[in-house]
């Protein structure tokens, strides 16, 4: 996401970030490299001018204190200004409503609006919400049978509809459905068209109109750059938009329409859709997006996700198990691979580290993610007993592990050596604990 601006800002902040005092000069070149960088970013122009005309004022007028270096006074500079740029503080989702509270989904087809749909009423279900989901595409059968697929897929309520039903009646039975089994949330998704035209605009009106949602979101795709932003804008002028959800962002080296869409619509950005399950999408932190863009990571999120992936009680169940018996062996080394498997891709863990944009690079070769499940396939060929004990595992027996796999015994050896490796670290944490764990490795 976005690691072409992160690239290009990265080797302007890194030729100003050792300089001892910063001359006009140097932050007049700084604010041209920022400009270009943001161009080729594809952010709209008159989101750049002013990006870089309050860069520059301010860095001129910046106070050097004593505990910043000039390049870093410039740095907290720019990530103050991309944050506000991106909307300044985070906007939730608003729910206050006499409940069922309506959301509507409002895009073009092919943007990710029934994608998102799903991945809404998934994270809304996380939090204990009954939600419901109906679609008003009554031109496309496929659109309404996608919509059930995925209602299906993260378990809530699909109100069914057919082809030439009226959106409007629709959406009025749904809105009664959902009062009747007192569900907090409505989801309504709509027709989309290739682009945007009168009549499409007319029937979401009226969707509107019948409705009252508390939430208009607009669904966008981030490939498409600022014109993103001005789609978003043809939209906010017929229909009283509440805020965004920019998808595809895991495909988007460029990030123009994160940074175009506020300004020039004035709508925040609420959601991120960062990949095509359903459980890919983030919430929008302005703050936290800026850092992302300047290659600090994003820790909170990281530490978010991975609460929100990793099964909390069996994570309980491990540790409490591993200090009383101080035993780990193949079965518990397998259920940590399966644990990382839910984490989601490596990729969306690594963006989320500091310089992970960098370390992303170096390791576009491996594919981290097929050498778990081939850890899982290695370990799934041992029996039961060899899981228990590992020590059993011995040249003939590697043999017939290594064939039950489809791998060479090599790569089983490369498994027993991590698994001895890990097991060792885990009988430190469970004789000492985690402090004498970092001992270990710092010593
Ligand atoms: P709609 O016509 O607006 O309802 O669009 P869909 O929800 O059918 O999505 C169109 C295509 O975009 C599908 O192939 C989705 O899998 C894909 N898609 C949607 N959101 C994302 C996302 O965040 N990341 C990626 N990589 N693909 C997405």
């Amino acid at each position: 996401m976005f690691e072409n601006l992160t690239t290009r800002l990265g080797r302007v902040l890194d030729s100003i970030r050792g300089q001892g005092r910063l001359t006009e000069e140097q932050i007049a070149a700084a604010s041209r490299e920022l400009r270009m960088a943001l161009l080729e970013a594809d952010v709209a122009l008159p989101v750049v001018k002013d990006f870089i005309d309050k860069v520059r004022t301010r860095a001129l007028g910046v106070e050097i204190t004593q505990s910043l270096t000039p390049g870093q006074e410039f740095l907290r500079v720019v990530q103050q200004e991309l944050t506000a740029t991106l909307g300044g503080v985070t906007e939730p989702l608003n729910l206050r409503a006499q409940p069922p509270a309506i959301i509507l989904m409002a895009g073009l087809q092919g943007a990710g609006k029934t994608t998102s749909t799903g991945k809404l009423a998934l994270w809304l279900k996380e939090q204990k919400k009954k939600v419901i989901v109906v679609s008003g595409d009554v031109y496309r059968p496929a659109a309404i049978e996608q919509l059930r697929i995925v209602a299906g897929n993260v378990g809530v309520e699909f109100f069914p509809s057919a082809v030439g039903q009226n959106p409007v009646d629709i959406a009025r039975a749904a809105l009664a459905e959902a009062r009747k089994q007192y569900a907090d949330v409505l989801i309504v998704d709509t027709a989309g068209r290739t682009t945007v035209d009168e009549e499409m605009m007319t029937e979401i009106a009226a969707l509107h109109a019948a409705l009252d949602p508390v939430e208009t979101l607009f669904v966008v795709d981030s490939m498409t750059g600022q014109d993103a932003a001005n789609t978003a804008r043809a939209f906010a002028d017929r229909l009283p938009l509440t805020g965004v959800i920019l998808t595809k962002v895991d495909g988007d080296a460029r990030g123009g329409a994160a940074l175009s869409v506020r300004q020039v619509t004035g709508k925040p950005i609420k959601f991120l859709g960062v990949g095509e399950k359903s459980d890919r999408l983030e919430v929008f932190h302005p703050d936290r997006i800026a850092t992302r863009i300047l290659g600090q990571g994003d820790m909170l999120s990281l530490i978010e996700e991975t609460a929100r992936k990793v099964d909390q009680e069996k994570a309980q169940k491990f540790a409490a198990k591993l200090k009383k018996t101080k035993s780990f062996d193949l079965e518990d080394f397998r259920e940590q691979m399966l644990q990382m498997q839910n984490m989601g891709s490596m990729q969306s863990i690594l963006e989320k580290l500091p310089g992970g944009a960098q370390m992303q690079a170096q390791l576009k070769n491996v594919d981290a993610e097929k050498q778990v499940r081939r850890t899982i396939a290695i370990i799934n060929s041992m029996t039961k007993q060899e899981r228990r004990f590992p020590d059993l595992i011995k040249a003939s027996r590697k043999r017939r592990i290594a064939a039950g796999a489809g791998v060479e015994v090599q790569q089983v050896n490369q498994l027993m050596r991590q698994f001895d490796t890990t097991r060792d670290m885990m009988k430190k944490v469970a004789s000492g604990g985690m402090a004498k764990m970092m001992r270990g490795l710092a010593g």
